[in-house]
């Protein structure tokens, strides 16, 4: 079972070489924002999440977000991260943060770079 949680997790760490390597620079878990967002990025107004596919129940079509067993605890937990992070996000979004979530899933994918860049310059 893939498992995604906390703080420093390696898809975010990935994400956070990204970014470094592009030249932006970002705080890190700022507690002062709604769901401690993974990234961010203070003067353009702008968060990037990194979301675990199973942690965060990616999309349907992600092959990483069933569990395995202990289908029921496991479910019920997973409901309400999706409803936190729902939360989240629209508390963000209200305070007039811009964000960019990007999924385990789609760390290794080329266009990863230009997605940030893109979201970042924007
Ligand atoms: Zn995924």
């Amino acid at each position: 079972m893939r498992c995604v949680r906390g703080k420093g997790t390696k898809p975010e760490l990935a994400v956070r070489a990204l970014v470094h390597r592009l030249g932006y620079r970002y705080r890190l878990h700022d507690r002062q924002l709604p769901g401690k967002p993974d990234l961010v990025f203070p003067s353009r107004r702008k968060v990037i999440l990194v979301h675990g596919c199973f942690w965060h129940q990616h999309s349907a079509a992600c092959k990483n977000i069933t569990p395995k067993s202990n289908t029921e605890f496991w479910s019920a937990k997973l409901r309400r991260n999706v409803v936190r992070d729902a939360e989240n996000l629209k508390a963000l979004l209200r305070e007039g943060w811009k964000v960019l979530t990007v999924w385990e899933c789609q760390v290794e994918k080329r266009n990863l770079t230009e997605r940030v860049r893109r979201f970042l310059d924007a």
